[in-house]
């Protein structure tokens, strides 16, 4: 199996990463906990090899919320930004890294849109809306 080194950072630039693992699957997860947590129709998420994660600054910055529900979900992020940051779950067979926290493109392209029959019931008509190359008009 292959193995990627990927290197992410958060948007306040506190928190910087680096892990080399083997990828197992790149989701966008239209579930009901990450549109929530997002604010957004879904999560772009990279599922990999459980791999301890090189946290090379900001890891005192780091906060990790599991959800109580029967539901197992995570996230882990910034506290001065808020961006989430990569976290094994709570088996700790996988590592789940969140696709922009990543400072590169990943060399791979999202294989599943899971839980789509939780999907924002907006979702399809925002794809479908007129593109504006900045703000709009
Ligand atoms: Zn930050
Ligand atoms: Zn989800």
């Amino acid at each position: 199996m292959e193995t990627s080194v990927f290197s992410g950072s958060c948007l306040c630039g506190k928190v910087k990463y680096t892990v080399a693992t083997h990828i197992d699957a790149f989701y966008f997860c239209h579930c009901e906990q990450c549109r929530k947590i997002t604010g957004s129709a879904f999560a772009s998420n990279i599922l990999t090899k459980s791999a301890e994660v090189n946290w090379i600054s900001g890891f005192e910055w780091l906060k990790r919320f599991d959800y109580p529900g029967e539901r197992i979900f995570t996230k882990v992020f910034c506290t001065h930004c808020g961006s989430g940051m990569p976290y094994l779950n709570k088996q700790a067979n996988a590592l789940v890294i969140p696709a922009d926290s990543l400072d590169h493109a990943p060399n791979i392209k999202p294989n599943h849109n899971i839980f789509w029959a939780d999907k924002a019931s907006w979702y399809e008509s925002g794809i479908a809306a007129p593109k504006c190359a900045g703000f709009s008009e």
